[in-house]
């Protein structure tokens, strides 16, 4: 992490998005302490599609006003940021949501176009080969796909063949997540949170991403948290 750095007689003082930053990898590293099991895969080493659950769970914590008003405090007069400060936070949250999934959405979308190819089929131009997978979901020309075939690094060469959905994958995981902490009425629910300790960090290694899950949460994810997150939903 490289976080802003001290100046002069100033203390490092993180902007916003190095706190999510922070709370994020917070999240990381209680998985890689909780964790317990005996070989690689069962010892915190979870598929893709687990593994940012511990890590943006965190962040939920972070933008809350109960939360905000324990740490976000003014570093010489320890002033507790203002309620003004908080709800512009809380909206700003909402900005540009619609563009920025539909973007991602095509993007994974395309890439699983791409990796669902079988031995037989014949690609021989890549930009027509994206036009009508893109076309295939009625994509907007107002909105490109996040990544182009062509510069689709994730996809080709860093290790996210058919796995670019992970992290709205995810985002589906920690808002539902969440969503329990603020349906029992107590962001710090104690029985909670010792149910996904043990379930979706230290035995995590047991099951498949679903059966861990389900022993946190008793059902599947519903993905009302996260389209609520993201203003779609009120
Ligand atoms: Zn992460």
């Amino acid at each position: 992490m490289y976080f802003t750095k001290p100046t002069g007689d100033t203390p490092s003082l993180l902007t916003w998005d190095e706190v999510n930053t922070l709370f994020h990898e917070f999240g990381h590293g209680l998985h890689g302490l909780f964790t317990e099991g005996k070989y690689n895969r069962t010892a915190g080493n979870v598929p893709r599609d687990f593994v940012e659950l511990p890590s943006q769970i965190m962040e939920n914590w972070c933008g809350e006003p109960e939360v905000l008003r324990q740490y976000a405090k003014h570093y010489e007069t320890g002033e507790v940021l203002p309620e003004a400060l908080i709800e512009k936070i809380q909206n700003s949250s909402l900005f540009n949501q619609g563009f920025a999934n539909v973007e991602y959405l095509a993007a994974s979308l395309l890439d699983m176009d791409w990796h669902t190819l079988t031995a037989e089929d014949q690609v021989d131009d890549v930009n027509a080969f994206e036009e009508a997978s893109m076309n295939e979901i009625g994509l907007i020309p107002e909105i490109l796909p996040r990544y182009r075939s062509t510069y689709f690094g994730h996809i080709f060469s860093g290790g996210y063949s058919a796995g670019y959905y992970v992290y709205k994958w995810a985002e589906v995981l920690d808002a539902d997540a969440f969503n329990a902490f603020k349906e029992s009425g107590d962001l710090f629910n104690k029985e909670l949170a010792v149910k996904f300790r043990q379930h979706c960090l230290q035995e995590v290694g047991e099951g498949e991403g679903m059966v861990q899950y389900k022993k946190f949460r008793g059902q599947e994810p519903s993905i009302k948290p996260l389209l609520k997150n993201l203003g779609f939903e009120e």
